[in-house]
């Protein structure tokens, strides 16, 4: 079996951020496979302004593992790199965070996880990473191109960083 295709959103702003997304990347490499990552791009934050700007890419690769199984292992990737659960601002600063964005055209409802990501299509941080990947990507809930979701929101300060 060749996995479902998976795209994973990462996103750093405190410490040394490159290296977290490049530690998080190294420890996907076991939930994935034919991995691919996008460039890095600095971002502004998008809601709770008042915090560093943020390193963001998006990886994607072939899953064999069930979607609860690799919000798991996900989880535990943010727990083992010091993400303080305990000391948690909503949408603040973070060593790493991963999200789901995509898991094959699986449409997930379930109390701890939501599939395609619920705050995809109104990110520029996670669609221009995610479209440099897979320009023609679609919504498997309405059938529409992502690229059109791109095109309507207005600038909100996603740079490259690295290529
Ligand atoms: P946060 O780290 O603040 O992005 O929130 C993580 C929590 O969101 C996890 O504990 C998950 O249960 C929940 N969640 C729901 N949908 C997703 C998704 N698509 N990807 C990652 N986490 C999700």
């Amino acid at each position: 079996m060749s996995g479902e295709s998976v795209f994973l959103s990462l996103g750093s702003n405190l410490g040394q951020r490159e290296e977290n997304l490049l530690m998080a990347v190294k420890a996907l490499r076991d939930c994935l496979r034919e991995l691919r990552c996008s460039s890095v791009y600095e971002t502004r934050p998008l809601y709770v302004r008042k915090q560093p700007n943020f390193l963001n890419m998006v990886v994607a690769g072939l899953c064999l593992l069930q979607p609860a199984e690799l919000l798991r292992q996900i989880l535990s990737i943010e727990l083992r790199m010091g993400r303080d659960r305990n000391h948690y601002i909503p949408k603040g600063p973070r060593i790493i965070d991963i999200d789901i964005l995509l898991f094959g055209e699986q449409i997930i409802k379930q109390e701890k996880l939501t599939v395609p990501h619920p705050h995809l299509k109104e990110r520029q941080f996670v669609l221009v990473p995610l479209l440099e990947l897979e320009p023609e990507l679609k919504d498997p809930e309405s059938g529409r191109p992502f690229s059109e979701s791109l095109q309507k929101l207005g600038d909100q300060g996603v740079y490259i960083f690295r290529a």
